[in-house]
């Protein structure tokens, strides 16, 4: 579809081009159409007759069913092959009549009299098909062409886009698709009017189809309009992927150029991301979807050379963005809540329980924080999540230890991050004293790494929770490689024996011999010590044996929603 000397005109007339009919059909059609004729003027000379069942019929009976055979694929020809169908048929039929006519002035066989009337009709027929049908398709070719071009810059769309990718998919040319956004766009609308909005995309439009049909960037390009300030460029041609990158330099120097209009002058920028086919991805619908995603990232990046190809971080990048667009609105919707996990002695009497984070996406399905947890600590919203949790978490306290006499311990994961800000511990002094809750019944889960990273801050902080009367847990310990003298210094109570270690521990004695360390460190520091992520008997059975002091995992309790939670806290 596009070779090297094409434009983007005719590339749209192509793409808007109807499918033309196999050349096969064309063959079979004419073939048909000269046995048909053979046979119609045989059967009309020939005497005698056939015998069919007990019935003799005359061979000149058949004549008109040839005959009418022929005029079908005479019709046939003219409305698939449109003109060259036309003109064969024209000729084929013409081509008859000087044997028509001697036959019948000079031989004097009235016989084909018939023939030649018939043929005079559907010589007045097709013509009339002909005729009619072109306008009929040159109406559905012009829709078409619409379907295919963008209303304002008259650039072809994105449909067309998809057409043409699609085309050298098939062929498996190796092509780059660029999207590309123009900068701040919005204010030109907004301060000029969508009128000049309007004007200065067919500027843009102009320009960058004459770049693409001059073939200057040396490859061949194919320009069209997205969607509002957003464009779509397909580079092909192309001997190395540098030269893909000159191409949209090429056309970025063209958008920078001053837009003179109305007698005002515009400075335009935009942000280019692309990826390569089949490079980055043998589908199309990856291939738009990288592209767009190395858009979105240069775009937020906001500086610098506005150009980035796409490569997998980008899309990890992407996927934070959309949790981190996920996260604002459940906080704002209220659907950041949370389930209790319930913690045990070794006895199986409940301890306690522990806060665990949950969110719902738009539609009411859950993701989990191991998904969002991460994202909300890079993008500075765990903050506002742990807030929220512990807020619940004290109205839940609150009623436990008021309503139903209860003296349950109550655990709140904080990130490191968030306990590190100034205004932290004011924040949960201002909770705490809303709510009729004793600070000796809420313990603070803090990460091991919290101890290598900022130790000297960290302690202070410890030092100010512990002052309120609040309990400290090291959480996920032993993953995070802390020296025992970290540990030592640490005003914490209790240590949670991450989950990976009591997965191991059945499975060999070293692995039980190092958790019973761990046990055995705690308990020389003074500390209490619990096993996360425990989900057997047997488990249960070697912890009690090593002296572990509690147990919280799904072999007694999964988390809960706070209805059940309390439900737990009767039965106990
Ligand atoms: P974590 O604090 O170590 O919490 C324990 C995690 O282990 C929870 O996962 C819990 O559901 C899971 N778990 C407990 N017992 C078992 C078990 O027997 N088997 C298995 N397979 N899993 C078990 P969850 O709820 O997905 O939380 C993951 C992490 O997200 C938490 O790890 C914590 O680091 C973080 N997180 C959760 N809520 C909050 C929050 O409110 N604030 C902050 N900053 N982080 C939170
Ligand atoms: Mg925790
Ligand atoms: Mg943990």
């Amino acid at each position: 579809m596009v070779k090297r000397n094409s434009n983007i005109d005719k590339t749209l007339k192509n793409l808007s081009l109807r499918k033309e009919a196999p050349k096969s059909a064309f063959i079979l059609l004419v073939l048909l159409y000269t046995i048909t004729s053979f046979l119609t003027t045989r059967t009309s000379v020939m005497q005698g007759s056939i015998a069919i069942g007990d019935q003799m019929i005359k061979y000149n009976s058949f004549t008109g069913v040839f005959s009418m055979l022929g005029y079908i694929c005479i019709i046939c020809l003219v409305m698939l092959f449109r003109r060259v169908g036309y003109i064969v048929s024209m000729a084929a039929i013409i081509l008859q009549f000087p044997l028509m006519i001697f036959n019948i002035f000079v031989r004097g066989n009235l016989n084909s009299l018939p023939g030649l009337f018939s043929s005079v009709l559907v010589i007045g027929a097709i013509s009339i098909i002909h005729f009619n049908y072109k306008k009929v398709l040159n109406y559905q070719q012009s829709i078409r062409e619409q379907a295919v071009t963008d209303r304002i810059t008259g650039l072809p769309n994105r449909f067309a886009c998809g057409e043409l990718m699609a085309d050298l998919h098939k062929r498996g040319d190796p092509f780059a698709l660029v999207s590309i956004d123009i900068n701040d766009f919005k204010s030109i609308n907004d301060t000029m009017g969508h009128d000049t909005g309007d004007k200065v995309l067919r500027e843009v439009a102009r320009r960058w189809k004459n770049l693409a049909n001059s073939l200057e960037t040396g490859t061949i390009d194919f320009i069209a309009r997205n969607s509002g300030d957003e464009f779509m460029l397909v580079i092909s041609d192309y001997e190395t992927a540098d030269v893909v990158e000159d191409t949209i330099r090429a056309y970025k120097t063209e958008l920078e150029k001053k837009i003179t209009l109305d007698d005002c002058d515009y400075y335009l920028t935009a942000c280019f991301g692309y990826s390569l086919f089949p490079e980055d991805n043998d589908v199309i619908d990856n291939i738009c979807l990288y592209s767009d995603a190395a858009l979105h990232e240069v775009k937020k990046v906001g500086s610098g050379s506005r150009l980035l190809k796409y490569s997998p971080y980008v899309l990890n990048t992407e996927r934070t963005f959309e949790i981190e667009r996920k996260i604002r609105t459940a906080l704002s919707n209220n659907k950041i809540f949370f389930h209790l996990q319930p913690q045990y002695d070794m006895d199986h009497k409940l301890r306690g329980f522990e806060a665990l984070a949950r969110m719902k996406d738009d539609d009411d399905t859950y993701i989990s924080p191991v998904d969002f947890i991460p994202v909300a600590e890079k993008t500075g919203l765990v903050d506002r999540i742990d807030m929220r949790v512990f807020e619940l978490a004290m109205d839940f306290l609150d009623k436990a230890t008021n309503e139903r006499n209860s003296d349950v311990m109550l655990s709140v994961n904080v990130s490191v991050r968030h306990l590190m800000k100034n205004n932290f511990i004011d924040e949960i002094k201002r909770i705490i004293s809303s709510h009729n809750v004793a600070p000796e019944r809420i313990e603070i889960e803090i990460t091991e790494s919290i101890m290598i990273d900022s130790a000297e801050k960290a302690l202070q902080r410890i030092d100010e929770i512990k002052a309120m009367g609040m309990k400290v847990a090291i959480d996920d310990f032993g993953t995070g490689y802390s020296s025992l003298s970290y540990l030592n210094n640490f005003p914490s109570d209790l240590l949670k024996i991450d989950k990976s270690f009591i997965d191991q521990m059945n499975l060999s004695e070293s692995s039980r011999q190092y958790v019973a360390m761990i046990i055995s460190i705690g308990h020389i520091l003074n500390l209490k010590v619990i096993s996360e992520g425990v989900e057997s008997p047997e488990q249960v059975k070697v912890l009690k044996d090593i002296g572990c002091d509690y147990i919280q995992g799904y072999v007694w309790g999964k988390p809960v929603p706070p209805e059940e939670a309390a439900k737990l806290m009767e039965s106990f």
